[in-house]
């Protein structure tokens, strides 16, 4: 079990075998899966402490109640086409796409927070990349317009 806490078996908790977490700043923060998981598929169940405000690792539960849950799916990383979705009601996370061994689970921030703890840039790579992830309801602060306006006059 990644989790320290007592929790019912055959609930699709994630354990070891599956997924390798990484809390290291130089190899990259995150959760990599050490199996396949194919499109549609159940990847994992989470848990964690409800905060009633938003911290950097918490997850969207209502405007008003967050997932604190720093041993698994507060390291998701972001991306703008991302490889799993979140079903905060339910605290489950399942495939969007077929997810090879040896790659980071990634989520969209904006699809379960409607305000970031903080802004920031993204290079994901991805062709619908929005270079600046903000939660769902607050338009781009000014470190934003500010770094957007300068990569556009950098790609001419
Ligand atoms: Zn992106």
């Amino acid at each position: 079990m990644i989790y320290p806490y007592e929790l019912e078996s055959g609930k699709n908790y994630p354990v070891i075998d599956d997924f390798t977490i990484n809390h290291c700043e130089t190899q990259g923060n995150g959760i990599y899966v050490e199996r396949r998981f194919k499109k549609g598929e159940m990847v994992a169940r989470m848990t964690g402490i409800t905060v009633p405000y938003i911290l950097q690792h918490t997850l969207q539960i209502t405007p008003h109640l967050h997932l604190y849950d720093p041993h698994f799916s507060g390291l998701l990383l972001h991306s703008c086409d991302p490889l799993v979705c979140l079903d905060m009601n339910k605290l489950e996370i399942w495939a969007l796409q077929d997810i090879q061994k040896g790659e980071a689970l990634t989520m969209d921030y904006a699809s379960t927070e409607d305000i970031l703890f903080r802004q920031f840039p993204c290079a994901c790579g991805a062709i619908n990349c929005r270079r600046w992830v903000t939660g769902r309801k607050e338009s781009i602060n000014d470190s934003g317009r500010k770094y957007l306006r300068d990569l556009e006059r950098k790609c001419g």
